[in-house]
């Protein structure tokens, strides 16, 4: 067995036992090589359950939160999806095969190019990717079924929420505060949404450019 191997294995029972239980996220985070989304210089840690930096001052979520993310979304192969804050794109890469198209938007030019060339790298062909300011969504692309933020919003992002479909699940990391942050499972109803508070969570602000 080759080294990496045998430390996604490991990667792969912790991430068990710290929750992610659903088989078809654990394949596909099994499936993917993590190290092609994390710099060179900390190749070593790919499969360490941590936040590593990918420059711009940005960094790739820890394994641990990928997975829980994922799992809350609840998808399945019928479903449209957005993401806001590409950054590596390994979150992408890990949501892509469990839906039916992703749509994922960075602000950040080098962080967008490199992760569209992970892609092709990778033959992805359901990935929809664009540079620019996706604090108010996608709204050309909307409704969506699924939202994932990787960023964390300052209060309930409305504009986002608008772009959900009755039903439709958004899962956020919402509060500015160091060490405050709260991920909540967003659902929206008829006449408004609900909101589920899933735990402590720590993530790079979502900037607000528009
Ligand atoms: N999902 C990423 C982790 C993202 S880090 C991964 O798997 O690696 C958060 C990312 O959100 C950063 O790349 C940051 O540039 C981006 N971001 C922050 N505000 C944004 C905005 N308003 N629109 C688009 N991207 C944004």
């Amino acid at each position: 067995m080759s080294l990496p191997d045998s430390r996604k294995i490991r990667l792969i029972l912790d991430l068990r036992s710290n929750g992610v239980i659903d088989p078809d996220v654990l394949a596909s985070m099994e499936n993917l090589p993590r190290e092609l989304f994390v710099p060179e210089t900390f190749r070593d840690k790919a499969y360490d359950d941590v936040t590593l930096p990918i420059g711009h001052q940005q960094t790739i979520s820890r394994p641990t939160t990928v997975g829980l993310m994922t799992q809350a979304l609840q998808l399945n192969t019928r479903l449209k999806v957005l993401e806001i804050g590409t950054g590596s794109g390994y979150q992408a890469a890990v949501l892509a095969p469990l839906c039916r198209r992703l749509y994922t938007v960075e602000r950040i030019g080098d962080l967008f190019r490199s992760a569209v060339a992970k892609f092709d790298e990778l033959g992805f062909s359901n990935i929809t990717a664009i540079q620019g300011d996706g604090s108010l969504g996608w709204p050309e692309q909307a409704p969506f079924d699924r939202i994932i933020i990787t960023a964390a919003a300052e209060d309930m992002p409305g504009a986002v929420l608008d772009q959900l479909a009755i039903g439709g699940v958004m899962v956020v990391p919402v509060g500015f505060q160091e060490g405050g942050q709260r991920l909540w499972r967003v659902t929206r109803t008829e006449d408004g949404e609900e909101v589920e508070d899933l735990g402590p969570t720590h993530f790079v602000p979502l900037r607000q450019d528009g």
